[in-house]
């Protein structure tokens, strides 16, 4: 009886450690991460790269980087990645900025890419601070999804990327070749039943640059209502750039959690630009790359702890060899009774703390793709 109540009150124990643990993520730093990708480094000068979508399976002739052993992106199969309770959510600084501060939205004939000032940055969940320096995004047609990273096979509408470099390094150009140089942020879109307003502040000025090499400057908004409001589900590997040159410079963040954007703003993305000459910019992505032995690491438990079937009570009784009552197992079961009851209040403090978090979530950004023991594909 009194084996059976201890065993009762260390499992209570136990939930608790793992509930703190959880609404905590705190300490420490995270260790390995994959790589970063550099998503589309700015295509400057008169060079500007002639590589194609068309031409993907034949990028490595020109850029040798792009057939390496740890390119992006990849399909992330959430039985095999591990989890690591040292990842840290991810904290951005300095992501609201000021309507009047101008921030450059340029058509390269590859992307839409909106120019971010050095002064956001990531504070927080990777080992080092890295400095932002542009996000674009990648899409496919009105026939079919385009993100470039997929989750157990599935492909979604779309994916954004904010490319953030170290800091110990000068300038991206100078990060973006180094093994610890990038990090990215990743996340999903998806059609949902409302206009995203973040999304808006991009997509609405897309018509002024159809073309190829177009550029405008559009107003400061917050960068971070493009990305999900629960920066602590992730996915964390090492890898590359997705476009040549393929530099595996990239530690990747893939969040767990999608983006919602209406019906008619997905139209937008994928019906507006155009490249060389009148090409409809569509389905600029890569397809997944071959792990070759990386691991994807993810932030949160992607499976359900194995269930061992506890013996019962009488089991229990019949091992111990005697089922009788002493006075000493009243007090147990007393304490067992009011430790169990103070450990339920916690819990349900917890929850419902975390209830109320959740509810500040916007409708904009609502879905996680991944929970455990189950997955969802919508889209
Ligand atoms: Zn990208």
């Amino acid at each position: 009886m009194s084996r059976a109540v201890l065993r009762v009150s260390l499992l209570l124990l136990a939930a608790l450690g793992r509930a703190g643990a959880g609404s905590e993520q705190d300490q420490d730093q995270e260790h390995e991460h994959g790589g970063e990708d550099s998503p589309h480094p700015r295509q400057k000068g008169p060079g500007r790269s002639h590589w194609s979508y068309e031409d993907k399976d034949h990028w490595g002739m020109d850029y040798v980087n792009c057939d390496g052993t740890a390119q992006s992106p990849i399909n992330i199969d959430t039985s095999k990645t591990i989890f690591s309770p040292q990842l840290r959510p991810i904290q951005l600084s300095g992501y609201s900025l000021p309507a009047n501060e101008k921030l450059r939205l340029k058509n390269n004939g590859h992307t839409v890419f909106l120019d971010l000032p050095g002064s956001l940055a990531i504070t927080g969940g990777y080992a080092q601070q890295y400095r932002a320096a542009q996000l674009h995004l990648h899409w496919g047609s009105q026939s079919g999804p385009g993100s470039e990273h997929t989750v157990n096979g599935h492909r979604f509408a779309a994916e954004i990327h904010v490319v953030h470099y170290n800091t110990k390094y000068a300038s991206i150009q100078e990060a973006i070749k180094q093994p610890d140089g990038l990090a990215v942020l990743g996340a999903f879109l998806e059609v949902g039943p409302r206009e995203n307003p973040y999304y808006q502040e991009i997509l609405e000025h897309l018509y002024n640059i159809e073309r190829e090499d177009e550029e405008v400057l559009v107003p400061g908004f917050n960068i971070a209502g493009l990305l999900p409001d629960n920066l602590k589900l992730y996915f964390h590997y090492n890898g590359s750039l997705t476009t040549p040159p393929c530099y595996q410079s990239v530690k990747w963040t893939v969040f767990n959690q999608t983006m919602m954007i209406s019906n008619a703003q997905m139209s937008m993305l994928v019906t507006a630009l155009k490249y060389d000459g009148s090409e409809p910019l569509q389905n600029n992505y890569r397809l997944a790359q071959d792990l070759h032995g990386r691991q994807v690491l993810a932030s949160f438990q992607t499976t359900l702890p194995s269930t061992k079937p506890l013996p019962s009570d009488s089991d229990d009784s019949a091992a111990a060899g005697h089922s009788s009552f002493h006075p000493g197992d009243v007090l147990a079961v007393l304490f067992g009774v009011l430790f169990a009851a103070t450990a339920l209040a916690f819990l349900l403090y917890i929850y419902k703390h975390r209830s109320q978090n959740a509810r500040l979530d916007s409708p904009t950004k609502s879905k996680v793709i991944y929970t455990a023991a189950a997955t969802e594909n919508t889209a």
